[in-house]
């Protein structure tokens, strides 16, 4: 009796980390909005500014897994370095360093991703696949004892071009893949967004971040 419960438990196990981590991104959300997807069960939300995230992480239950989703300013690691779960667009190695002695500080390894430049648009960050396979080459493990680098992030072009869509994001996966090999802590592949994350599935991904998809439209009026 008591192995049939825990054999469902380790199948159960095993097929969950086939589905993805849904990421809500509640940013410009108001908490009563986040508190009714917590309430839901979700438990992983995503932000992009820090004073945001730092705000309702206070704000909310700590049980929730906080990420920050988009671009990073070194200066404001601090604010986030004790808490938050995983960092989804490091781009730079300067961010990299910083990260690092913000975990130190902590006495915490931060989670972190590695955003890879696939969109056409000049305008999003992220490493070149150059930039990236030789910092995976160097001993960035012991460069960097307080980052532990969990895979890559990436977005892909605003088209409406699907095939363009799943071009770059199998390109990534690609790279994903022959990273994974080498480096075992490579277990996330970030990609995909409310207009685009069932094309993000089928070609990989293992994180969607979804915002307007679940919280509606977004009002930058302040
Ligand atoms: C805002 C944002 C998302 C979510 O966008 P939606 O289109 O609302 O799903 C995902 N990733 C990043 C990096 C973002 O800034």
């Amino acid at each position: 009796m008591s192995d049939i419960k825990e054999n469902l438990r380790i199948i159960q196990k095993e097929i969950s980390k086939l589905s993805p981590t849904l990421v809500a991104v509640s940013k410009t959300k108001p908490i009563s909005d986040i508190s009714i997807a917590y309430e839901e069960g979700q438990r992983v939300f995503g932000e992009n500014k820090v004073q945001e995230l730092c705000e309702k992480q206070e704000a909310l239950p700590k049980d929730i897994e906080w990420h920050m989703i988009g671009h990073l300013q070194s200066n404001k690691v601090k604010y986030i370095a004790p808490f938050v779960s995983l960092i989804h667009g490091v781009d730079s190695e300067k961010l990299l360093k910083e990260i690092n002695k913000q975990g130190e500080k902590n006495q915490r390894k931060i989670n972190c991703l590695l955003q890879v430049h696939i969109a056409e648009e000049e305008s999003k960050f992220g490493f070149s696949t150059d930039e990236l396979v030789c910092l995976l080459a160097s001993d960035y493990e012991e460069t960097y004892p307080f980052v532990n680098i969990t895979g890559l992030m990436g977005m892909a072009t605003n088209t409406s071009d699907t095939n363009q869509i799943s071009n770059e994001f199998k390109g990534l996966n690609k790279l994903f893949n022959s990273m994974k090999m080498e480096h075992e802590n490579f277990t996330e592949l970030s990609m995909g967004m409310s207009g685009d994350y069932k094309i993000a599935l089928e070609c990989g991904s293992t994180m969607i971040r979804v915002g307007s998809a679940i919280f509606g439209k977004r009002n930058y009026k302040k």
